[in-house]
This record gives structure tokens, C-alpha cells and sequence, in this order.
């Protein structure tokens, strides 16, 4: 019988193939060796690593779960154990990968046309272009069924009026997946960032996931060419397929920040003295230790189980929201428990907890919030919508 290892208590890693364990070390190793030891500073310096976004595609971290147009192709689970790893290095840094393959890339290689395709994806995979995805707005977030920004036709072409908010790379962007009322419903246009009447202004005073880049963007008569349409959805069921796609990377990803504050405390409740002994030997740290592994293990068992199950192409919507919402609550509840641990050192960024449990907040709220996955599980349950 082996015994089992406190850093797996309950064998995960024999749960996945050789395949999704090659990707996991491989990513764990990049982030070991690239990011661990600077995240504090970008994050203090609320600055974006960009330098590492050509290692990110070369790796084939970028649409990795897509097909054709240099995209790795990998399954659905491998993709979520690299956001697993990368958001064990910073929450800021799988967002990073998220919003590129998720919700920039996904939208173009599910819906758009083949030119568009064809003249994004492949440099969106390489890193050499970077994308970003514009739907919440100033006023409108949990509803964006209710946006305001509006497409209309002119000619042959479309012009583009209105403005959105906290989007994620949003100063960084090459091009952005805009999200648009029109009078046909709602289109998405593929916006390049150079287009006169496109504005990006990064938005400050950040005091989570600091090392991501989020920006306002606003469309002033932006003129756009009729082909500029992702001419495959029309309706919110574009956008919302895009997220159901991020929140899946999610669902592990918040498991990887989870991981690092467990180990973080792990390791600080043995070296940490006080009363002449290790506070690993004191109950209440124990108990909090026990508590944090016990949920961290269940967390991933679900990941894995939902991974399993979307790449059989058997994920429905509502257990996304099961995911995403157990695991990054998990995640934070670690998060914190794990801050208590290291007490005072917890709320420097000399240590890691803190600062995921800050980003952690941002996570609780992108993607659909806490409440919002709750009421799409509560309809599940009783056949009512309590949000509409
Ligand atoms: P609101 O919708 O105003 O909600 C406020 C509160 O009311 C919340 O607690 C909410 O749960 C609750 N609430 C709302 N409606 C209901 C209801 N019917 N029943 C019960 N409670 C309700 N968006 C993008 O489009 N692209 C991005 O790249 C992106 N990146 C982001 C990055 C960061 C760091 C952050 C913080 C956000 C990002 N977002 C992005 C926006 C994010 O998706 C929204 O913040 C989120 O959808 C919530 O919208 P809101 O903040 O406007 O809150």
C-alpha cells in the first residue's frame, strides 16, 4: 500500500494519462523557472510579463484545446491542468491564456469566416498577436443580453458605437472580439485595435490580479468592413459559449492558486516556531491544514471528473457553474486559510497567499459571478429562474 503524499493526498495525478501529466510538468516547470519568483514584483508593479507570451505559444498554451491553424489540439483536461499550473504561478497569467484561447480565439475558430480565421489564428497561437474580448460594459455586467453598444449597417459596412469594461488585455490587444447590438440581434465583430475610433485606457488602482492588463475600450464611430462579422452565431448565445469555454479553464485554473497557498502553508506551518514547537503541531493549524487538502483534493477530483466529461462532449452549461463555482470558492476559502497560517508574513508579497487571494476575488466575480452561477444551479434544481 503507498502512503499517501500530503502534497496528493488522494493520488491525482494516476487519474490522468501520460499525456496530461507530460503538459503539467511541463507548464509547472515554466513556471517554477519563469514566473514564481517575479509574480510579486509584476504584481506590486501591476505589470504584465509580455515577454513570456512567446514562450506561452511555443509551448502551445494558446487555443492548445483548438484544431488546425497551428493550434496544439489537445484535450480538454490537459488544457485545464496548464491552466491549472500557469494560475498556480498567478491568477493574472492564466487569464492571460484564457481570454487569448477562450474567448478571443475560440469565438474566430467556432464562428468566424475562413479569412478570418486564417489571417488571426495562426499568429494568435504563436503569441505573435494577442486578443481580448470585449462584452461586460460601464452599466451592464451579470446582464449583457442588455448592452448598449450598437453595430449599425452602412453600405457595406458596419459602424460602431459604445464602450466596455474590465476587459482583460485589453491595452494589449492586437484585436478584440467586440460584442455588439445590431438590428439583426447580438453580433460579434473581430476589431483591430488599430482602427480609428478604437480606444483601450488601462484601467488603474487594481487591487487584484494586478499583473493583468484591463482596460476600458470605446468605439467612436469605428468604421468596420462587412466582413468584420463573425458570420457563424448571431445572438447571446455567441458570447455566452465563449465563456462556458473560459470558465471551464477556470474551474481548474483556481485549483493551481489553491495548490500554491496549501503547499505555502504546509511548508511554513513546519519551519514556523512558536512556544518552543513547529505551529504544524498546534490542532488548529492542523485542523486548518486538514481542511485545506480535503477541499483541494475534492476540487480537483471534480475538475478531472468535469474534464473527463467534456471531452466525452458531454459538459452541459450548468456543471460548468458547478465548477467554477465550488472550486474558486474552494480556492479563496484556502486562499485565506492559508494567509492566517503565515499571520503576518501571509499579508506580505514576500510570500504567495495574499496575492492569490486577492486575484482570487476577481476570479469569484469574471465570468459570471458567485450569485449568477448559483441561481443557473438553483433553476437547474427547481425549474425557476430567480435572476430574470
Ligand atoms: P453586476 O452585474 O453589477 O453585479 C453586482 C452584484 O449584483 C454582484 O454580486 C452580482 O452577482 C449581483 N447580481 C447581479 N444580477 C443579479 C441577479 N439577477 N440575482 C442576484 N444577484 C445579482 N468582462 C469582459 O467582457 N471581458 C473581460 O476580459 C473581462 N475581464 C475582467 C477582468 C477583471 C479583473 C474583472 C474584475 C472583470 C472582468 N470582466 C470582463 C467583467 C466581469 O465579467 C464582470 O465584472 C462580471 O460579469 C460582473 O459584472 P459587474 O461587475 O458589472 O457586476
Amino acid at each position: 500500500m503507498t502512503k499517501p503524499d500530503p502534497r496528493d493526498l488522494l493520488g491525482i495525478r494516476d487519474l490522468l494519462n501520460e499525456e496530461e501529466r507530460e503538459i503539467a510538468d511541463t507548464v509547472r516547470t515554466f513556471v517554477r523557472k519563469e514566473v514564481a519568483d517575479h509574480a510579486g514584483q509584476w504584481f506590486e508593479d501591476a505589470t504584465f510579463p509580455k515577454h513570456l507570451v512567446g514562450q506561452l505559444g511555443e509551448m502551445g498554451l494558446l487555443g492548445m484545446h483548438l484544431t488546425g491553424y497551428g493550434c496544439a489540439g489537445t484535450s480538454a483536461t490537459a488544457y485545464g491542468l496548464a491552466c491549472l499550473e500557469l494560475e498556480a504561478g498567478d491568477s493574472g497569467l492564466r487569464s492571460f491564456v484564457s481570454v487569448q484561447g477562450s474567448l478571443a480565439m475560440f469565438p474566430i475558430w467556432k464562428y468566424g469566416s475562413d479569412e478570418q480565421k486564417d489571417r488571426w489564428l495562426p499568429s494568435m497561437a504563436r503569441g505573435e498577436a494577442i486578443g481580448c474580448f470585449g462584452l461586460t460594459e460601464p452599466d451592464r455586467g451579470s446582464d449583457p443580453g442588455d448592452m448598449r453598444t450598437f453595430a449599425k449597417r452602412d453600405g457595406g459596412d458596419w459602424i460602431l458605437n459604445g464602450s466596455k469594461m474590465w476587459i482583460t488585455n485589453g491595452t494589449l490587444a492586437d484585436v478584440a472580439v467586440v460584442w455588439a447590438r445590431t438590428d439583426e440581434g447580438v453580433r460579434g465583430f473581430v476589431v483591430p485595435t488599430d482602427t480609428p475610433g478604437f480606444t483601450a485606457r488601462e484601467i488603474k488602482h487594481k487591487l487584484s490580479l494586478r499583473m493583468s492588463a484591463t482596460a476600458e475600450l470605446s468605439f467612436d464611430d469605428l468604421r468596420l468592413p462587412g466582413d468584420a462579422v463573425l458570420p457563424g452565431v448571431t445572438g447571446l448565445k455567441g458570447p455566452l459559449s465563449c465563456l462556458s469555454e473560459a470558465r471551464f479553464g477556470i474551474l481548474f485554473g483556481a485549483l493551481g492558486a489553491a495548490r500554491t497557498c496549501y503547499e505555502s502553508a504546509l511548508d511554513y506551518a513546519s519551519t514556523r516556531e512558536q512556544f518552543g514547537r513547529p505551529i504544524g503541531g498546534f490542532q488548529l493549524t492542523q485542523q486548518k491544514l486538514v481542511g485545506m487538502a480535503m477541499e483541494l483534493n475534492k476540487g480537483m477530483l471534480l475538475a478531472v471528473h468535469l474534464g473527463r466529461r467534456k471531452d466525452a462532449g458531454d459538459l452541459p452549461p450548468e456543471l460548468v457553474s458547478f465548477g467554477k463555482l465550488n472550486n474558486v470558492r474552494t480556492a479563496i476559502d484556502i486562499a485565506r486559510t492559508a494567509r492566517t497560517i503565515l499571520a503576518a508574513n501571509g499579508i506580505s508579497l514576500e510570500y504567495p497567499v495574499l496575492r492569490h487571494a486577492n486575484n482570487l476575488e476577481s476570479v469569484l466575480t469574471y465570468e459570471g459571478t458567485e450569485e449568477i452561477h448559483t441561481l443557473v444551479l438553483g433553476q437547474l434544481l427547481t425549474g425557476q429562474s430567480a435572476y430574470r
